[in-house]
């Protein structure tokens, strides 16, 4: 059963682990995987089990796991020349970034790329607040931006804001999630006019002069959790006679995942485009590239030298265009409304049964599920407990949001039908021996 903790690994690499990396660096599950390597929706242990992907590597494997299009094109520039300097030409760096600012809708689009996707929102901050000379930012509560010291500032959420010592002056407005605070209960039209109402009375207490607002058109980290369309373009309404720019963060809701639109933004395209755009994480398809993209008069505010050696190695570019490539010429996109939009449904079906699960929401392949314990509060406990049935099950999935108690699901974009059934099925049956374990009533 779920309750009972596998032996240590083997190789005791998990009390090697622990004897030498942080403590705060933490590990999914009491008995932490070792992934040894992966072919299209599945990865397998040090141990050799097969595990079915519903996390893709928390979204970096954003295509599929060994995508030969990505490992030949890393394995072709790599038999080349390795090198990391941004000082010299490269065809792949420049074909990326032109296509890039093509799909981001942004106008006389530049593109800068980093390493990660806290790097990318670092970039994005220096320019936003050299821009308009101003340290004020506005953020979303429970939001998650990185691990820099900048970033951290941004993150609303205090589970991954491990300091309040801040370069930044960020002042927090209600929006991002949809089903908590004081505005949980309103109509989506009401709640938008809330948050709107809500924004007008933190700029009233600032000296105007604010820099941005940035915000997940999803929240990832914070849940998996929305806005109702349109929010954002209230806000730009708000931002925009101020000259406050609106920069997206679609490090986890870029590239199509959502189903419905390329970016997450588009949800609320009304608004027009952002003035900045973060990405990351899954356009490389494990490899290490992020960037931000900006209007060129906001890209090009910066006075001085600002030069990368590793952001947008020719490797990690070989990698990123042929993996923007596949997802463009097999429209993953599409496969995500498709595929997402059944996978959704089938959850919602497995809910239904299971008192354990609160909601279900999302878009596409971007789909959390809320759980709760018998009293209706938010059950963390319950999370882990599946999470950890699931594993035994063969089946990875992830967790997060504002109490610990959402289960995160987004497998790489190319997940069939049949794998979403399957996975479907199995955390079926992880959700019912958590619902088991926490409620302690017979199994139906
Ligand atoms: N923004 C968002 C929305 C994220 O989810 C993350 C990573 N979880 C980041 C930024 C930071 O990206 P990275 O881990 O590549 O630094």
């Amino acid at each position: 059963g779920a309750a009972s903790a596998p032996a240590p690994a083997p190789s005791g690499l998990r009390d090697r682990h622990r004897a030498v990396m942080p403590e705060w660096l933490a590990l999914y599950y009491r008995d932490p995987l070792e992934i040894t390597h992966g072919e299209g929706r599945h990865v397998w242990d040090a141990e050799g089990r097969r595990y079915l992907d519903f996390f893709g590597g928390i979204l970096t494997t954003m295509t599929a796991h060994a995508l030969p299009e990505v490992t030949k094109a890393v394995g072709d520039q790599a038999g080349r020349i390795l090198h990391t300097s941004t000082l010299y030409l490269d065809r792949h760096m420049v074909e990326l970034a032109e296509r890039i600012a093509a799909l981001s809708g942004i106008p006389d689009a530049r593109v800068f790329f980093t390493t990660s996707g806290t790097e990318a929102n670092d970039a994005a901050l220096l320019l936003a607040t050299t821009h308009r000379r101003s340290n004020q930012v506005l953020a979303m509560r429970n939001s998650y931006h990185g691990r820099s010291f900048a970033s951290i500032a941004i993150t609303g959420n205090a589970d991954w804001s491990p300091t309040s010592l801040s370069p930044l002056q960020t002042l927090y407005v209600h929006g991002g999630i949809r089903t908590r605070g004081p505005f949980a209960h309103l109509s989506d039209a009401r709640f938008i006019e809330a948050c709107v109402a809500d924004l007008e009375d933190v700029l009233a207490q600032t000296h105007g002069n604010v820099a941005a607002l940035i915000a997940e058109p999803v929240q990832g980290v914070g849940g998996f959790t929305a806005p109702p369309d349109g929010l954002y373009a209230a806000f730009r309404e708000v931002l925009a006679p101020r000259g406050i720019l609106w920069i997206t963060d679609e490090v986890q809701t870029g590239w199509g995942r959502t189903g419905d639109h390329f970016w997450g933004w588009q949800a609320h395209a009304r608004s027009g485009p952002p003035d900045v755009l973060t990405f990351a994480k899954g356009i490389g398809n494990g490899m290490s590239v992020g960037g931000v993209v900006a209007r060129a008069e906001v890209m090009n505010c910066l006075e001085a030298n600002s030069i990368s050696t590793f952001g947008g190695s020719p490797v990690t570019m070989a990698a990123g265009l042929a993996n923007l490539t596949y997802l463009l010429e097999h429209d993953l996109q599409g496969n995500a409304r498709r595929v997402g939009g059944l996978l959704i449904e089938r959850l919602r079906a497995v809910a239904a049964g299971l008192p354990v699960v609160r909601e279900v929401r999302g878009r596409g392949l971007m789909i959390g599920m809320e759980l709760v314990g018998d009293d209706g509060s938010p059950s963390p406990e319950a999370a882990a407990l599946t999470l950890e049935a699931a594993r035994e099950l063969g089946l990875l999935v992830g967790k997060g949001g504002r109490d610990g108690n959402t289960l995160r699901i987004a497998p790489p974009m190319t997940l069939t039908i049949t794998e979403a059934e399957e996975g479907a099925a199995l955390l079926e049956e992880a959700l019912r021996r958590a619902q088991h374990a926490i409620s302690g009533k017979e199994r139906p």
